[in-house]
């Protein structure tokens, strides 16, 4: 335990009880935070044993503050806050939730201002509660507030000033940094931890158990950190990087040959114009075996049992290793490179935002794998090991992914489980220990012991996925040339070589 936060309510009692607490004495500092104090009880706590008082303004314009608490307080605590400070340096500070209704700039100049005059702020995601008028207030996206993290963390750290920060429309649009010293200064993902007193840890009024962290409690993981440094630093540096409206493509069930035409269409014209980033999700009628583009066939897939059973193969134009597509949603997302920077397992990092999202909107509570201790083991089954920047629920995979980047734009295909059967995938693919994979992998449905099929978690991965990413997702269709691309590549993807070109990554 390194702190003890007593955060005052107006129930009859709660500040006798604070003062009890005080007496008693602590083996560690005490704060003490609560609404509506005066200077004189502030002084009286700090003497009297509390090492710091937090003031609550909450919202960042005086205007929030009365529509949501209800009173002309805002700019009174705000003064109070300005001479705390001064008189004791160090010891006030305040909370501010984001999501109430305010722009990022509107926050952030909040913050700065009040970092100026010394004042710690900590920063709170608004969290609906029911019951409460506001629980119908959505929460903020996980990108804006990743995006304000970063900019206190600047302000705080005196590597900005607010006159370096830029925004448009609100948003925060650069931080007046080059990307490399932006990266630098948020590496190890201090920024995004819990902010305010030294050693907070506070999850109430911010998280629910299972959905993402808005503050992270502890020190994140090597790859928590670069997932969300990548993210945050492409998202608010500028150019042509901007999250903002990619384009959905539902395409319902088509047969092997035709699902790896498209998705090469849609990256061969994505490559040639400008449009938005496009996912697809889609699944495969009648099932199939897909390999990696640079995975040998020979002695990896049964192609005789495929035949038998009515099982079609094809080769994927994305890398990794042999997938059974059958119970199963399979997303593939076109984006080009210069949005998505970075080398192969930062822009899986970056996206696994956007795949955790889905996963939680189901209630699954997916981490990310970390990279292999040792060489992976070559099997010919993608559900046999995790990459690093995967995503895992209770230790198995649900979800594995491949990319390939050609003329300046990333292919990235996933094929996320609902139903796994081992026995099923070993006798494609006779190199596969059932009983090993049964160990690494699960279906969605087991995970969840109900049933979950691809409508469902068609619907979850659009809503999550553009919630953890902090994008907008507007429906479309394939366009005329897609069309006609597609059908142009169709007949070597149904016909397609059994020997091992040799390219993509996964
Ligand atoms: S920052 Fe944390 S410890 Fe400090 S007053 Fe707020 S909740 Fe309490």
């Amino acid at each position: 335990v390194q702190r003890v936060c007593l955060q005052l309510t107006d129930s009859p009692g709660a500040r006798d009880l604070a003062w009890e607490f005080l007496r008693q004495g602590a083996l560690v500092p005490v704060c003490v935070s609560a609404t509506g104090l005066g200077r004189e009880e502030v002084e009286e706590l700090l003497a009297g044993g509390a090492e710091r008082v937090a003031l609550p303004l909450d919202a960042a314009t005086p205007g929030l503050y009365q529509l949501v608490k209800g009173g002309p307080g805002w700019e009174r605590t705000r003064e109070l806050l300005a001479e705390l400070a001064r008189a004791f340096p160090g010891r006030a500070g305040t909370h501010l939730v984001v999501g109430l209704g305010e722009t990022e700039e509107e926050l952030l100049r909040a913050t700065a201002s009040l970092l100026e005059d010394g004042v710690t702020v900590a920063l709170f995601a608004f969290t609906p509660i029911p019951g409460t008028p506001m629980a119908g207030h959505p929460r903020p996206t996980l990108a804006s507030y990743r995006r304000i993290q970063a900019g206190h963390f600047l302000l705080r750290r005196g590597a900005v000033t607010v006159s370096d920060l830029r925004f448009e429309a609100g948003r925060l649009a650069s931080v007046g940094l080059t990307r490399d010293s932006f990266r630098q200064l948020l590496a190890g993902g201090e920024a995004f931890r819990t902010s305010g007193c030294p050693g907070c840890n506070r999850p109430y009024y911010n998280e629910r158990p299972g959905q993402a962290m808005y503050n992270y409690p502890r020190p994140l993981s090597p790859a928590e950190a670069e997932a969300e440094v990548s993210a945050v630093v492409d998202d608010s540096t500028p150019g042509p990087r901007e999250a903002g409206v990619w384009r959905l493509l539902e395409t319902g069930a088509g047969d092997a040959a035709w699902n790896m035409a498209v998705d090469e269409a849609l990256a061969r014209v994505h490559a040639r114009g400008d449009g938005p980033p496009t996912l697809r999700l889609y699944t495969w009628d009648p099932p199939a075996v897909s390999v990696g583009y640079a995975q040998a066939l020979e002695g990896e897939v049964d192609l005789e049992a495929c035949r038998r059973a009515g099982v079609h193969w094809v080769r994927r134009p994305t890398g990794g290793r042999a997938i059974l597509h059958e119970h199963e949603l399979t997303y593939s997302l076109v984006i080009r490179q210069s949005r998505l920077p970075g080398p192969v397992p930062a822009t899986y990092g970056q996206l696994a935002r956007g795949l955790a999202g889905a996963m939680r909107q189901l209630g699954l509570e997916p981490t990310l794998a970390a990279p292999p201790a040792r060489a992976a083991r070559h099997s010919a089954a993608c559900f046999d090991e995790p990459s690093a920047h995967e995503l895992l629920v209770a230790g198995k995979k649900v979800l594995g992914s491949a990319q390939v980047r050609r003329e300046g734009v990333i292919l990235q295909h996933g094929s996320w489980l609902l139903q796994f059967s081992p026995g099923r995938l070993a006798s494609f693919l006779p190199g596969v220990d059932p009983g090993r994979v049964a160990v690494k992998a699960a279906g969605v449905s087991e995970l969840l012991g109900r049933p979950v099929g691809a409508e469902e978690a068609a619907r979850a991965f659009r809503e999550g996925f553009a919630r953890g990413l902090g994008i907008t997702l507007e429906p479309g269709v394939l366009t005329g040339e897609e069309l006609r691309v597609a059908r142009e590549l169709l007949p070597g993807y149904a016909h397609p070589a059994l020997g091992r070109p040799g390219r993509g990554t996964g």
